[in-house]
């Protein structure tokens, strides 16, 4: 007998893909992307495709292992899962007696069936219900939503799909053409209704090449390419009413903005002063412009940097390390935030999340 049923792909990705498994006789055969599904319809990824392939590979992992040598022997022994789950509450719960329940610092990826459940869902729960520590479990993203919260509200960025609509699509350090196969076929719909691409990475990377401006920039000199571009912008009076009234502004603008321009910029980021105007003018007044930014981008503490171009015009906001006067933008940055620690309360983080991520969200 053949049926079919329509799934998700389980990695750890932000697409989950909605596919379709062809089952002959409760045995699983055939793999595609389901061709209903408006954004990811056009076919899974390589990663994917082989999947059944790997569910069959007699390497699969299939019980929980106990490690029975040293680490790095690369002994183990087969246990239940009755065993696995057991011998780990005990040692929760030893620690939580001896300790108390903070003395555990949950730290999650996603994972398999991570995006599925909602970025850790399942962990936040866990731990929220023993009472373990309480910040933020995050190895990645944990920058860039206080940066999405301070400018476009409570951190969802827009709806990839509706980058076709864009006048000019920047991609910030990402290579999508190779690492995004389907935002890609939004932004050439943009490009054929008009709108320009401007990629900006240090490396000329298929997408790069694809471009109609590419600005390579010194590698971890983005933050001062942003703060060249708001500059520009704000000297030239291309500052959003909407954005000049945001939280911060004035202060943003004196005490961060006033110590930069293009000049700067482009000294800091090794191009010419006018590819910095340029794109300045080009993304206030050829919007809408949809920002793309690269998952590296959000692995520092000046991420609002970008956060706050983005905000120009909206979109993604992702960063990546800056190199350049590190301290001095440190200290701009400090000066944007508020002191003292945020806390996530994990047992909300998820419907957070869940609120305001709308479906086909990135
Ligand atoms: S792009 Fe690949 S890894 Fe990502 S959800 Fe689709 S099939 Fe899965």
């Amino acid at each position: 007998m053949i049926e079919t049923i329509v799934g998700a792909c389980p990695l750890d990705c932000p697409d989950a893909c909605s596919w379709i498994v062809t089952l002959q006789d409760g045995v699983p055969v055939k793999l595609r992307g389901n061709p209903d599904h408006p954004h990811t319809g056009k076919g899974l990824c390589v990663k994917v495709n082989p999947y059944l392939e790997y569910t069959r590979h007699p390497d699969r992992l299939l019980h929980p292992l106990r490690r029975v040598g040293q680490k790095g022997e690369g002994r183990f022994e087969q246990i239940t899962w009755d065993e696995a789950l057991t011998e780990i509450a005990q040692r929760l719960g030893e620690v939580s007696d001896e300790f108390g329940s903070e003395a555990i610092w949950p730290y999650l990826g996603t994972g398999t069936i991570g995006y599925i459940q909602g970025v850790g869902g399942a962990g936040k729960r866990l731990f929220h219900a023993i009472g373990a520590s309480r910040h933020s479990a995050n190895i990645c993203s944990a920058v860039a939503y206080p940066g999405l919260e301070y400018t476009s509200g409570l951190g969802p960025s827009m709806d990839p799909m509706d980058i076709q609509h864009a006048g000019v699509v920047v991609i910030w350090g990402a290579n999508t053409v190779s690492t995004n196969q389907h935002l890609w076929p939004f932004i050439r719909e943009a490009q054929k209704g008009g709108a320009e691409l401007v990629v900006i990475d240090p490396v000329a990377t298929r997408t790069a090449r694809r471009a109609d401006r590419h600005l390579a920039i010194r590698p971890g000199t983005d933050g001062a390419l942003a703060l060249g571009l708001m500059a520009h912008m704000n000297t030239s009076g291309l500052v959003d009413a909407g954005a000049r009234e945001g939280l911060g502004w004035a202060e943003f603008r004196d005490e961060v903005l006033a110590a930069w321009s293009p000049e700067r910029a482009a000294a800091e980021c090794d191009v010419e002063v006018n590819e910095i105007i340029e794109l300045a003018e080009l993304m206030a007044g050829a919007g809408p412009t949809a920002i793309r930014l690269g998952m590296g981008m959000q692995r520092h503490a000046a991420s609002h940097l970008l956060s706050a171009i983005a905000d120009r015009r909206l979109q993604t906001i992702r960063r990546r390390p800056v190199l350049f006067d590190r301290a001095a933008v440190q200290a701009e940055c400090r000066q944007a935030q508020p002191p003292g620690p945020r806390t996530i309360d994990n047992s909300r983080a998820d419907d957070d999340q869940a609120r305001s991520r709308a479906p086909g969200t990135r």
